[in-house]
Parts: C-alpha cells; structure tokens; sequence
C-alpha cells in the first residue's frame, strides 16, 4: 500500500505519547528513539526503541502549523521594496501595492505560498487578507474556491484584515454573514495612537457583529513601540462591558514587553480567563519595530511568550510576512521561523513550553481536528529530517521528506 509505511525516529519526548514508556530512550536533548508504522494514512504501531549505542538518523515532527500570515501580498517585495525597513514605510508601500492588486495577482501569490508551504511542512495556514471598503466580493469567492482546492493538502483559514470601522458598513456587514458560512475570520488593527472612545466604539460594534454570526476575531494590536499595551487595555475594556463570549486572538502584541514584570503577569491572566490566545510574530516585530538606521538597539517589543506563558495564556509563534514590504526574507519555511526564533527569544527547543507554541498551541488556534500530538491512531503527517540533534535541525545542509496521510510529497 502506498500510504503505508515505517520509520526509527528521533521525536521530541512532548510530541508524542506513546504507551509502554518505562523502556523510553531519552537522550539529553529530550529527543526519545522510537519505531513508528502506518496503514491507510494513520499511525498504527508506536514503540520505544532500545537499540544499545545506537540512535536512528532521523528526527521526525508532526506537520506544522501556521498560526499568521499574509498570502494576499507575499512575494510583492520586489516590486514593491520598502528599503528603509520601518513600519510606517511598509504601510505606506503596502497602499501603493493596493492601488495595483486585482483577483489574478492575489490568488497566483496565495498559490506560490500553498505550494511552497506543502512543500516545507505545513499542513494548516491562518491568513489575514487586506479588506476594504471599496473592494468588491469576488477575490473572496476566489479565495474560498482555493481553500477547497487545497483542502486534501492543506487546511487554510482566512481573516479579512480591514481597518474597524469596516465592519459597521453595509459591505462589512455583508461579509461578515459570508463568513458565517465559510468559516472566516474578522481582523483589523488597533495600534497606538489612537482615538480611544472612537477604537472604544468600534471594537464594541465588531465584537458585537461577530457574536451576532458567532465569528472569531484576529486582530494585529499593539505592533508598536508607543502606550504600552493601550490596545489590548482598552479591548478587555470592551469585553467587559459587553458581557459577551467571542473566540479572540491577540496577533503580535508586542509593546506590552515594556510594561513591568507584573503588569505583564496580571494582564496575562485577564487574557488566560478571558480564553484570548496570543500569537507571537518575533520576525517582523525585530525587523521593522524601533528600527534605527545610525545605531544598533537591541530594544525591540516582541510578546513576552514565557511571562504569558506563565499566567496560562496559549500562545503561538507565527511567522508573518514573506518577502513583501513589511519583510523581505522567508519562504513559508517552518525551520526558518524555528532557527530565527530560537536564538532571537532564547527559547530552548528541548523545552515542551518552546515546543508547544510552535506545534500545539497553533494547532489548538485553528481548532484543528489533530492537535500535533504524534500517537497511535494520529495523522500519518510527518516531517522527517536527516538529523540526530537540534544543531542538525537548524543547519544549511538538512534535508527533508514530508509525508502527508502516509503518503511521501515530491
Ligand atoms: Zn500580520
């Protein structure tokens, strides 16, 4: 049978549980040597391996999950550069890239990025989508032919990313019922400065038409380095007024890094009570935030993932953008993300903490059927490296054979 199979492999210990683990071989690296086959696309025997002074050649991860990213405008970099690798520039030059896009444009990027993301590991992608007011319906009619398109492949989840005010016009309500059908999400920006009783009016109406459709929100709050945190205080603000249960995720939630240790722990706790998950986006963040042309500074706000961590607050790290004004390198690789990240944010890959925001905590963002977790009766989705430490995931030289339902993708 074709999506069947076996492999030895290196696993680390927190993706995979697996019965009989008393006789579980765990190197220093937490990385547990195991005997693994599957039938008809799913895993049906997962064993320990004992062999003495010996470790298998391969490390093997479940498909990985992307919790942010733009497929609308990846790889519009080169003709749309923005060179001075700010954040002010890369909203203006994203505007001028929004004056040329049409449907033929946004779906060939969204297609180049599937394949190259299939290609590298994933199995799910969340999207933000720019949405505007003078935009009309048919790239999402598009968009919503390529998710089925891509389905046996990929999972994609869309968010209209729109400025707020969007969702209180008849072409944002409209969308909104759209959505409720197809299961998208709505998006839009809260970043410092802003008009508190106006983004305080706004945020109500678009929590209010998502609980009306039972929709989720993704919003981009506090990409900044101004008013620590003002977006996400004046959002807990809304909700509790309301008194309503939306599915929120906070997207970068980056300046609260400049509040104080327990600011950021007791603001952590209001989102752990509130179920709001955060997605943390260091590579954009470090590169375009307090970017300075005369001087290096490493102060640069990211979201403080251990301190959430520590107050229960699921977080996941995204990759953002691919080679387009606000980033200019990547290609929807799961091991670039993992090798920039790492050693950015001091994470250690033989930690479950580190390891569950890159693999679980995602998967539970998407309410994904799978949570990542490799066991008998699990998803034959893998990626196998030729490795048999963390210095070989993170090398030039690794190769990779990506399975998907049992079955090898070429
Ligand atoms: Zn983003």
């Amino acid at each position: 049978m074709s999506n069947s199979g076996k492999v030895e492999a290196l696993i680390p210990r927190c993706l995979c549980s697996i019965e009989n683990s008393d006789n579980l071989n765990i190197d220093f690296e937490d990385l547990c040597s195991v005997s693994m086959s599957w039938e008809n696309g799913f895993v049906s025997e997962l064993k320990p391996l004992k062999i003495k002074n010996k470790k298998p050649n391969n490390i093997l991860f479940p498909r990985f999950v992307e919790a942010h990213s733009h497929i609308d405008k990846s790889f519009t970099w080169q003709e749309f550069p923005n060179l001075r690798s700010n954040y002010d520039g890369a909203l203006s030059i994203n505007l001028q890239e929004h004056k040329t896009r049409n449907t033929k444009k946004v779906l060939e990027r969204a297609e180049k990025s599937l394949n190259l993301a299939i290609k590298n590991g994933y199995r799910a992608i969340r999207s933000h989508i720019d949405t505007y007011q003078n935009q009309g319906n048919d790239v999402w009619t598009d968009l919503f032919k390529l998710q089925k398109k891509y389905s046996s492949k990929l999972q994609l989840q869309f968010v209209a990313l729109s400025p707020l005010d969007f969702w209180q016009t008849k072409n944002g309500k409209k969308l909104a019922k759209n959505f409720s059908i197809h299961k998208g999400i709505l998006g839009g920006v809260v970043v410092p400065p802003f008009d508190k009783r106006e983004t305080r009016k706004l945020l109500s109406k678009m929590l209010l038409l998502a609980d009306q459709y039972k929709l989720e929100i993704d919003l981009h709050i506090d990409e900044s380095i101004t008013e620590p945190g003002a977006g996400v205080k004046l959002l807990l603000e809304v909700i509790d007024k309301l008194k309503i249960q939306v599915p929120i995720t906070c997207s970068h939630l980056s300046s609260i890094l400049f509040l104080k240790e327990n600011e950021i722990l007791n603001l952590g706790q209001k989102l752990a009570d509130k179920n709001i998950k955060v997605v943390a986006l260091p590579l954009t963040n470090f590169w375009l935030l307090n970017h300075k042309s005369k001087i290096t500074s490493l102060k640069r706000p990211v979201a403080p993932i251990k301190q959430l961590q520590k107050s229960l607050v699921d977080v996941s790290i995204g990759s953002d953008n691919v080679q387009d004004p606000w980033y200019p390198f990547g290609d929807f690789d799961p091991l670039y993300m993992m090798s920039c990240s790492m050693p950015m944010l001091q994470l250690n890959p033989w930690e479950r903490m580190t390891l569950s925001s890159i693999f679980l905590a995602p998967s539970r963002l998407l309410n994904l059927k799978w949570d990542g977790l490799i066991k008998k009766g699990c998803p034959a989705d893998f990626v196998i490296l030729d490795a048999q430490k963390w210095a070989d995931v993170f090398s030039s030289t690794l190769k990779r054979k990506v399975y998907i339902r049992g079955n090898l993708h070429c």
